[in-house]
């Protein structure tokens, strides 16, 4: 599942091919992802030209020069690849849309699963005042501080790692991520958040944390994408390497530490943490 460093990444990738380039054609496969296509998304984006294309949380909005936007989301499996200028016949069974632009390339959206979907935004933006109304800072941008951080999570009893999954106190952080950050600022995941929050200095480790893996993903996902010639290649989503996530039972990677990884299940989710490192006094 793409979290906010792929969906980074794609849209950077996404930003190389579409950025003043105007949609020639759309051809529509399907007539629903997670929800249906809307009916009047070819009309209302043909011959238009991409001026901007921005990330939300895990959202990508590319907007257009008649002042709507398209509003992406990549589900579980969602991903942009470039159709090759040699064609075989025997195309991926999963492109739901070929978007072709003005220079002749053709970006195929590739959706295993269909979980992704795509929504039109009118010149009125309220899709995009709804969506942004039910997101909390993205995690990547100065709105996310401790200040905001500590507010937000001052009266709340649920633990430290499902508030960072609940997308209306930070956008963008997932499973994975919402883990190591964890384990990068020593703070156990089943802690209160509200006991996180009186803690100002953990407060801040905890958003430099979630700042510095994101950006760090995104980094390294840039550069092993570059090397992969991503978008040309088979799939957006590479393996960062993880200090906690999927490796229960391993040793902790921390110098002066042999304990092994546990894993929990939280709101339903898998958490991965050393319980050793990740202690913290509550006060
Ligand atoms: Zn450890």
């Amino acid at each position: 599942m793409p979290e906010l460093p792929e969906v980074e990444i794609i849209k950077n990738n996404l930003s190389d091919y579409l950025l003043d380039k105007t949609f020639h054609s759309i051809e529509v496969f399907t007539d629903k992802l997670r929800y249906k296509i809307p009916h009047n998304l070819v009309e209302s984006i043909k011959n238009k030209r991409v001026i901007d294309i921005t990330r939300i949380a895990k959202y990508i909005i590319v907007s257009l020069d008649n002042n709507y936007s398209l509003l992406i989301h990549l589900g579980m499996t969602g991903n942009f690849l470039i159709r090759p200028k040699k064609k075989s016949s025997n195309d991926n069974k999963h492109v739901r849309l070929r978007f072709t632009m003005s220079d002749h390339s053709e970006i195929d959206y590739v959706d295993i699963r269909k979980f992704g979907f795509f929504k039109l935004i009118d010149p009125q933006k309220n899709e995009l005042y709804k969506l942004k109304a039910k997101l909390g800072p993205d995690a990547l941008s100065n709105d996310f501080n401790t200040r905001y951080l500590q507010r937000s999570l001052r009266h709340r009893s649920i633990s430290i790692k499902s508030a960072l999954l609940n997308q209306q106190i930070v956008g963008g952080v997932g499973n994975i991520y919402a883990s190591e950050a964890l384990f990068r600022a020593k703070i156990p995941p089943t802690m209160e958040s509200k006991k996180v929050a009186k803690n100002k200095i953990k407060t801040d480790d905890l958003i430099s944390s979630i700042k510095f893996i994101l950006s760090d993903a995104i980094q390294v996902g840039g550069s092993t994408i570059r090397n992969h010639k991503n978008m040309e290649g088979k799939s957006g989503y590479f393996q960062y390497k993880f200090n906690v996530y999927n490796r229960e039972n391993m040793e902790c990677n921390s110098e002066n530490c042999s304990s092994k990884i546990k894993k929990i299940v939280q709101t339903g989710r898998s958490t991965f943490y050393c319980d050793k490192c990740q202690k913290m006094r509550s006060r």
